[in-house]
């Protein structure tokens, strides 16, 4: 029996985790479950899996969630102090599966703690790059992909030396606007954003897919897990969603891994690495997909790819201010503020309004994080 924590136990990876959970009850053991304001939710999770300890990060939200629990033994906290404290009792595994730079805190509170972290929270690693990956390294904790492309191309480099790949290629579904003109894209709505034509996701990662940042974030967290050099990485839209990720070695081979557009195929890959555990996913059948195609991007249409790739060159506290811009920027897309097309322009502005200084640390990077939100904010109020 190993132990498990799941951060973000309420959202859509969470959901996905703890559905392969439930199928294998014997083999794990919960510490801790966490969940930003959906009390009702993580009370129901925490009772069903006899979690340790259930942790909403909105603290108005912790007097539901102790009456929920109340007599059952599973301790409760409130707050993102809590979340913290909470990631740092350690488990053997630790899906972060937090949306957004609010999961770096805690992700980075159980690399402290040596152990394995699944990580889907990919905005934590782009906001903290080095400083996630010294920790990692620091602390003799694993790091073991989620994200289905880097998954797969974790997969994909296993017993091969990464000083002889060519190429890692990214796919990408080029989400719900991929043959969309630009009058269109001007005018998509919040409701088209998320309805993602393969994967069922949260708000916030749909709406990255639509304007492809989900996939510039993906360059620049491929460049901190595989460091091949970033001139090594590139982007190939696939709109099947079925080949989840490519590498090229020196001489001419590529391996690619497929798969159904299932996250729990990739959940389950982590949890069990190296062994390999059962999943409830049809298997793949080929002949019923009948056609895998691939095409360039279009940096015209969709510029998120270029401005992850120009930030990932610059390094140092840039990823961090792209991520958190991107942030505010589809966050006020989904509360009707801004168009869909000004999510990349006005990401671009914050990026172009100032050059703060390189992380050393996680203090510095949620400051590098918090600036470039208040600027964000500053830029869209005077637009
Ligand atoms: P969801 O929006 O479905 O879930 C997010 C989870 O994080 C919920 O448990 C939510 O709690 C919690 N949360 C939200 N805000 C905060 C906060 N400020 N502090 C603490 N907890 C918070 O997201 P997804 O599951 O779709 O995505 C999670 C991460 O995984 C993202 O980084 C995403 O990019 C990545 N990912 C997701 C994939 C997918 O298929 N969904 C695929 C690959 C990567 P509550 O429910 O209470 O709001």
């Amino acid at each position: 029996m190993r132990s498990l924590s799941v951060l973000g136990a309420t959202g859509s990876v969470g959901a996905s985790t703890l559905d392969l959970v439930r199928r294998e009850p014997e083999a794990w053991r919960l510490v801790a479950l966490t969940a930003h304001s959906n009390a009702t939710e993580l009370a129901r999770l925490a009772l069903e899996f006899s979690a340790e300890i259930a942790v909403v990060a909105d603290e108005a939200r912790l007097p539901e969630l102790r009456e929920a629990l109340a007599g059952t033994g599973i301790a409760t906290a409130g707050g993102p102090a809590a979340l913290v404290e909470a990631a740092a009792r350690g488990a053997d595994v630790t899906v972060a599966a937090i949306v957004g730079c609010a999961g770096l805190a805690p992700t980075m509170a159980a690399i402290e703690q040596g152990g394995v972290i699944a990580l889907a929270n990919k905005e934590a690693l782009v906001s903290a790059g080095e400083v996630m990956t010294a920790a990692v390294a620091r602390h003799g904790a694993t790091l073991l992909p989620v994200d289905s492309e880097h998954n797969a191309i974790f997969q994909c480099l296993q017993g091969n030396n990464t000083a002889h790949v060519r190429w890692i290629t990214l796919t990408a579904s080029g989400g719900p606007f991929r043959d969309w003109s630009w009058e269109q894209l001007s005018a998509a709505t919040p409701a088209q954003a998320i309805k993602h034509p393969n994967w069922d996701m949260g708000a916030k990662i749909s709406v990255d897919s639509a304007t492809m940042f989900n996939k510039g974030l993906e360059l620049i967290e491929a460049h901190h897990l595989f460091p091949v050099g970033l001139d090594r990485l590139r982007i190939i839209v696939h709109p099947q969603s079925i080949v989840h990720s490519m590498v090229e070695y020196r001489d001419g081979s590529t391996l690619a891994q497929l798969g159904p557009s299932d996250m729990r195929v990739p959940i389950a890959s982590a949890l069990a690495y190296p062994e390999r555990m059962d999943t409830p996913c049809a298997p793949l059948d080929l002949a019923a997909i009948g056609e895998l195609t691939f095409r360039t991007p279009d940096e015209d249409r969709f510029p998120a790819t270029r401005l992850a790739r120009e930030a990932a060159q610059a390094g140092g506290a840039i990823p961090a201010v792209l991520n958190a811009a991107n942030e505010v920027a589809v966050a006020a897309f989904l509360a009707g503020q801004i168009s869909f097309t000004r999510i990349a322009a006005q990401v671009e502005d914050v990026l172009n309004a100032y050059m703060p200084v390189a992380p050393a640390c996680l203090s510095d990077v949620l400051a590098v994080d918090g600036e470039a939100r208040e600027r964000a904010r500053q830029l869209m109020e005077a637009a």
